[in-house]
């Protein structure tokens, strides 16, 4: 039985990498028949906020991923910790220590000074019982750390990176809780694997370090190791760590700017995930059976936002007027729904994001437009030229005349139709003059080629 899990700490904004996290073991589970699992890690008490586990359900209801159990809250299983803790601690895998912050840094000091592994090399660890319980009785401060195995070799196959190998020496003895109410990520992340049989862990390979300490407390109490599978870094453009200064980390921006969940999705899973076939456009389903963990790559995956914009259009395409009107609604003036998908129909094929639409339209609902006058000259013609171009516009549509057959009798049809395009937007690009017209109707159109010749004078 395949049961995989996603196991975020919500400790703040839900991060568009974060999702992918979410996304491949859910597909891999959905594909196999098997179960997905929301884990909330919200050990850490200072950092972890409600808002934030909120900000991340929401977000996976909107991208469609889907759990069949949880949310489970590390918060809420105290007493399946304390048990496990009191377990490997009566069967000798983990001790009290009661050094001193001080104490333990001068330790790894003089380890580094030696030229080896800064950990902690267990000055506590073979207390005799009758210390440790008269230290616990006069209440002196102490920690529960792991007795880690020494020199020995522990490692695992990762299904992405093959076999990885590390020396316990690397680990030293790593403090599991704080105290019976205070449990660290090792540990709490170990027992929770274990009991909740995940078979196989997904997550970034920013875990890898802790793989081999968590591998060691699931065997101490007997559990049965998982695999691992542990995905590639993303990065920005710039082959560095995606970060706020370069751009937009969170979700909710994402999903404030427009872009839809069904393109978002699209475009994560090829986050260092790819069919290897030239098909690019996938729904939930088609990822769900195409999925395999063997066709993720090891190098890191690049995060390009021109993609996404480009797989985003590709959808709004797709869609019905009617449907993309009303998800535009948020980004448009109130009006009636007719009169706006008029509007919207001219960007239909040109919209990256439903936020773009209020720049591209918005000449649409403003009484007198605001532009340099110098926009309406096609190429260099005089004002004459301009304004005579102008003028015969405004006389052809008074009276009902084609406008194309007008442009066509000039040498360039830009010396008509530009200047009326600007005339009527006020913008550098927009759709053609005369889907404008029809949308904005004759007597706002005269209105805004009169302005417009008397801008030239
Ligand atoms: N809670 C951990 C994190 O948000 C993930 C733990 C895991 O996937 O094993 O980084």
């Amino acid at each position: 039985m395949i049961r995989t899990r996603f196991a975020p700490s919500p400790t703040g904004p839900l991060h568009i990498g974060t999702i992918r996290t979410a996304l491949f073991p859910f597909l891999f589970s959905q594909k196999n028949k098997g179960d997905f699992i929301l884990r909330i890690e919200d050990t850490d008490k200072e950092r972890s906020k409600k808002e934030w586990e909120e900000e991340l359900l929401k977000g996976l209801d909107w991208l469609g991923i889907k759990w069949n159990e949880g949310p489970f809250r590390q918060s809420e299983r105290n007493e399946l910790y304390k048990k496990q803790l009191e377990k490997l601690i009566e069967d000798g895998h983990a001790y009290y220590c009661f050094c001193s912050k001080e104490e333990v840094e001068a330790q790894k000091e003089h380890l580094m000074a030696l030229g080896e592994a800064p950990v902690y090399r267990g000055k506590c660890r073979d207390l005799p019982k009758e210390t440790v319980n008269k230290y616990l009785k006069e209440g002196k401060p102490s920690v529960i750390r792991f007795r880690t195995p020494v020199n020995q070799v522990v490692s695992f196959d990762d299904i992405i990176r093959s076999k990885i190998d590390n020396n316990t020496d690397t680990m030293g003895d790593f403090v599991i809780a704080k105290d019976f109410d205070n449990f660290l990520f090792n540990f709490t992340c170990a027992v929770d694997d274990m009991l909740m049989e995940i078979s196989h862990v997904i997550r970034g390979e920013d875990h890898i370090p802790n793989t081999p300490k968590q591998i060691l407390i699931i065997n101490a109490l007997g559990g049965k190791e998982p695999k691992y599978a542990h995905l590639p870094l993303i990065l920005g453009t710039d082959k560095k760590k995606m970060s706020k200064r370069t751009g937009k980390t969170s979700l909710n921006e994402y999903i404030a700017e427009g872009y839809l969940p069904e393109a978002v999705l699209n475009f994560i899973a090829f986050l260092g995930w790819n069919p290897g076939t030239p098909k690019e456009i996938y729904t939930m389903e088609e990822l769900i059976n195409d999925f395999s963990l063997e066709k993720i790559q090891k190098s890191a995956a690049i995060f390009n936002i021109d993609k996404l914009d480009w797989i985003n259009g590709l959808y709004i395409r797709k869609m019905p007027l009617m449907e993309l009107t009303e998800k535009c609604l948020p980004y448009l003036p109130q009006k009636p729904i007719e009169e706006l998908s008029k509007i919207v129909a001219l960007y239909h094929e040109r919209l990256k994001k439903l936020s773009e639409i209020t720049e591209l339209t918005d000449y649409f609902f403003k009484d007198k437009l605001e532009y340099d006058k110098e926009l309406l000259r096609w190429k260099d013609m005089s004002d004459e030229e301009l304004k005579s171009s102008l003028e015969k516009t405004y006389d052809a549509i008074d009276n009902n005349e084609d406008i194309m057959e007008l442009a066509n009798k000039e040498d360039n049809r830009g010396n008509i139709l530009w200047p009326l395009r600007v005339a009527l937007t006020g913008k550098k690009n927009s759709a053609g003059p005369l889907d404008i017209i029809n949308v904005l109707g004759k007597e706002k159109t005269l209105k805004r080629i009169k302005e417009a010749i008397e801008l030239i004078k």
